[in-house]
Formats: C-alpha cells, structure tokens, sequence
C-alpha cells in the first residue's frame, strides 16, 4: 500500500474540477503564498501560531516551518489544492498532517504546504463514521478511539488495532498500524476493505481487498515473567501458535514487553504488595521479560474463561506464581495507553521529545539480538528505554503487495523502545545515537532488520529498507505522484 503517495480520505466525493486550476504560466520562482487563487487562499493560514504548530510533533526533534496550512473542508478542496500544486513551474510539495504522532518530521515541510487533514473531521464539513453490519466506512482523519466508539454502539469493533487509539485512520494507514493482536489478523492495513485516496495528480482513486466485525464485552488481561530470554521467547511462539493451527483456545492478543533495570520502574500494572519482589528479580538478573496475554469474552463464555486461560497457561514456563491477571471491560483495554497519557501530561512527560526506535527483527537471530542489543547495548548504556515492547508475529498475515516491509521470514518480532528524553539537546543525541549504535550493530553483525515508522535520511537507505521492493515503490511514485509533491516529510524521494 504506496500511502505515501496519496491521501487517504473515505469521502466518496466525485472529482469536480471547474474553478480551480489558474495556470501560472511563466513562473519561474518557487511559490509563494499570496499568489494563491482566492479560492484555495481563503483556506490558507499563515498566522505565526498555526505555522508553528505545524512545525513540530511527538517526537520535538525534527521542526521545519511550512509556507502555510491548509484548511480542507472538503476532499475537493485537497483535489483543488494538489492540481494548483501540480500546474506551477515548480510545484510545492503538501505534507498530510493527521495527528502528528510520527516521531521525526514525517507530518512536516519547509518549503510547502501543510494539509490539516483534522479540518475534515469538523462537524460542518460532514464527518462521519458510518457503521454497517461487516465493516465501518470512516473518514481518514477520524480518530480510532471514535470508530471504536462508534462500532460499540453496535456491538462491533475492527479486528485490528493500535495500542494507543488517538491516532488518525490516515496517519495509522500509512504505516501499517501493528499490535499484538496482527499474528491473527494482520496489520491494520490486512484489515482495509477499500480505500478512497486522492493521488499526488489529484485524481481521487478506489483501492480495495478484507472486512470484519466482531462482538466482546470483556478481557482477561494476564502478564506473566520471565528471567530466562529463551523461555520468555518459546512462550510467546508457542502462544502464537495456536491460531496458526486452527486451536480455537488461541488467545486474542500477545505482547510482551521488557523490563530492563533502569529507574523509574513501570510496575503499575502488577498488584502492590508484588512490586518489591519483582525489582528484586529485575535488580538481580538486569533484564527480566514479561508476556501479555490476553483473552476476550462475552456473555457466552464467561463461564469458562478460567478454564480456557488456565489451559492456555499449561505447559508455559514463566517464574512460578509469577503469573498475574486483570478483568477489564473491552474498551478499557483498547483504550489503557489513554490513561498513561493523562498520567505522564499531569507529570510534564507527554510534550517531550521521543527519539523513539521500532524494529521487524528476524526470528532467527532474535537470542543474538537479546546478547548484543538487549543487555549488550541498552542494559550496559542505562540510557533510559522506558518498557520496550517486544513480542512475535506471524508473516503470513501481511498482504506482501502492500508497501509495509518485513523479514523475510515466517515470524518475526516487533519492538517498540518508547524512549522519552528531557528538552536537552544532548540528551535528545544519547537516545538518538543509541538508536544509530542497535541499527549499525544489527547491521555488521548480519541481523536482518526493518525499521517501522522509519527515519531515514537518505535515498539509498530508504533503498535499502524496501529492498526487492524499491523499484515497484518508485514506480507507483512516478505513476501516482509524478511531481513528488506528497508527504515530503518522509524523506524518501525529496
Ligand atoms: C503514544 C503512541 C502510541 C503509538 N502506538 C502505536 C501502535 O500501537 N501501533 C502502531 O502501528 N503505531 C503506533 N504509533 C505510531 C503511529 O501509528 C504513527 O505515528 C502514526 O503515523 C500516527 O498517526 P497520526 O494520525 O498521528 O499520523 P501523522 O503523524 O499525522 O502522519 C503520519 C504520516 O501519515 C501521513 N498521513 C496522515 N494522515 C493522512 C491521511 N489522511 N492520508 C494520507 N496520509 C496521511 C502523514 O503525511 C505522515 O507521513 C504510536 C504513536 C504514539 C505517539
């Protein structure tokens, strides 16, 4: 799925082309603002505070000041402005903004546009989640937590989700959108049953394939812990197994995640009276993994949800009575890490910059990449990872047509280092060039790895990340995006 030459939008709004296109024929500079059409200006802002607001994101790393903001209140209007765009000399480029959750840039341009894709969801300009019997219709700047909302009223919800749900449809989309629950369903992105995007032509495009629905009232949360990496490892395959078989004890979703002897330590999640026991175990190993695991149930089969969970436990070998279990309502669940933002923005931690680092690493050498990266490189450095998550998925679930790129084997794993640094340059560079060190280390060491929600700099690393992929992503560039006007911010072709 090349969405980094298009603009998701899910509005089926007919391509009406009559006021817009003024040819500046005879341009010969870059483009400036106030020579805009009325039309299209009337949607500019240029004010200084909405500027700089557009001008940074999660990640306080990268800042680039774009020319102006656009306002859409309509698709026709991102059409409208792209053909503008696209009839200059030299065209602008126009950058999607969603939520601007991307850690480094991607939502930014210095010498364009930035296209406010929020404006859509304001009431006036038709928002709309539209739920159906097997699928949701929703608008690509709507935010997940609303779809779920909107589907819980039917009693339906995706199959697949994020783990943090105030991320926009587009903005998720765009990448994949991966969670433990993908080694049954697949990225976000295996889950779309067709797509409504407007090219960096401005032509407005149907794409397609899957569609699902759902129906749960509650969740058996469990964490289970682990001071041996390989047992820790062997679980959690053998846990993803399940579904792979057709055994329909499988269990709904499976992460992990590491708790590496760093203060503070997140033990929120564990009862309180267990917490010294478990610093005590992180104290003397270094490094001790956690598997979630989780369950759901409905009415149905409520009645036996301890049975199913004790017979998914059986066999597994987690530190004895280290094994520790919540009842959550299903949109608590989906919705914890919304709780954790409100905690870490009453703490001042939210509105920080996050040199954040995700990684596909292959299954294969994943105990070489527990010796040299886990405790050789960040449990030696005691820069501060936050809790990495870190858990299996299955291959087979990922549409390999799509532009998403993985290992080339069966399962890989995914992990998350959530890295939160203070406002000091210097530290900013630690965490950033720790990133650097795990990337080269993987690199000479022949661990092969793919980057999500990738930083790149360059052109060829950007090559070498697609790999086998590189020439069919240049061309759906070429054919989509002739001008490479879109998403400049990703840094793969401008
Ligand atoms: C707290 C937190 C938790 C996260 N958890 C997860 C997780 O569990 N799983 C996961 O996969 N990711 C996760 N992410 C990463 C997240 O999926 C990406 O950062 C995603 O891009 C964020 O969506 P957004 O709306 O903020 O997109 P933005 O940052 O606004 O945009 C991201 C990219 O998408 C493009 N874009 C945005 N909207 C559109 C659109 N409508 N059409 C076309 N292109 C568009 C932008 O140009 C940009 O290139 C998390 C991020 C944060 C901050």
């Amino acid at each position: 799925m090349a969405m980094n030459n298009s603009i998701v939008s899910k509005a089926l709004i007919l391509l009406c082309l009559t006021s817009i296109v003024v040819l500046t024929l005879g341009h010969a500079h870059p483009w400036l603002p106030s020579e805009t059409p009325k039309k299209l200006a009337l949607k500019l802002s240029l004010d200084n505070q909405t500027l700089s607001l557009a001008s940074s994101d999660f990640g306080f790393i990268v800042h680039e000041t774009p020319l102006a903001v656009f306002q859409p209140s309509s698709v026709n209007d991102i059409i409208d402005l792209i053909k503008y765009s696209n009839s200059l000399p030299i065209p602008f480029t126009i950058a999607q903004r969603g939520q601007a959750h991307s850690t480094h840039g991607q939502t930014m341009t210095h010498n364009g546009v930035v296209l406010n894709m929020t404006r859509l969801g304001d009431i006036k300009n038709g928002s709309r989640i539209v739920v159906y019997d097997e699928y949701v219709d929703a608008g690509g700047e709507q935010l997940w937590i609303d779809v779920l909302s909107a589907t819980f009223k039917h009693g339906l919800t995706p199959f697949s989700w994020t783990d943090y749900m105030y991320l926009s449809v587009g903005g998720t989309l765009s990448n994949a959108g991966v969670n433990g629950r993908m080694f049954r369903f697949g990225p976000q992105i295996s889950n779309v049953l067709e797509l409504d995007v407007v090219t960096g032509k401005g032509d407005l495009v149907k794409c397609s394939p899957v569609n699902n629905s759902e129906l749960f009232y509650a969740v058996k949360r469990l964490r289970l812990l682990y001071n041996e990496f390989s047992a820790f490892t062997n679980d959690q395959e053998h846990l993803i197994s399940f579904h792979e078989r057709n055994d329909t004890r499988s269990a709904d979703y499976v992460s992990g995640y590491i708790i590496v002897n760093q203060a503070p330590l997140d033990l929120s999640f564990y009862p309180a009276h267990y917490q010294p026991r478990i610093t005590s175990l992180v104290t003397k190993y270094g490094i001790i993994y956690s598997i979630e695991l989780v369950k759901y149930y409905d009415n149905n089969s409520q009645t036996h949800i301890k049975e199913e969970v004790a017979s998914l436990l059986k066999g597994l070998n987690y530190i004895p009575r280290f094994a520790f279990e919540k009842d959550e309502s299903y949109e608590e669940f989906q919705n914890r890490l919304h709780t954790t933002e409100l905690e870490f923005t009453s703490k001042g931690f939210w509105d920080v910059p996050h040199p954040w680092l995700n990684l596909f690493i292959q299954r294969s050498r994943i105990s070489d990449f527990n010796e040299g990266v886990l405790k050789g490189i960040i449990l030696k450095q005691n820069i501060s990872v936050g809790t990495p998550s870190f858990y299996p998925t299955n291959r087979n679930k990922w549409d390999y047509r799509m532009s998403a790129v993985t290992p080339n084997e069966d399962i890989f794993y995914v992990l998350g280092l959530y890295r939160s640094s203070g406002f000091d340059k210097v530290e900013v560079e630690a965490h950033e060039a720790q990133n650097q060190q795990i990337l080269q280390f993987c690199k000479d060491v022949g661990i092969e790895i793919k980057e999500y929600l990738a930083s790149y700099k360059t052109h060829e690393e950007w090559m070498e990340q697609y790999g086998s992929k590189w020439q069919l992503i240049e061309d759906r560039k070429a054919k989509f995006d002739p001008k490479r006007i879109l998403s400049p911010g990703q840094r793969i072709f401008n």
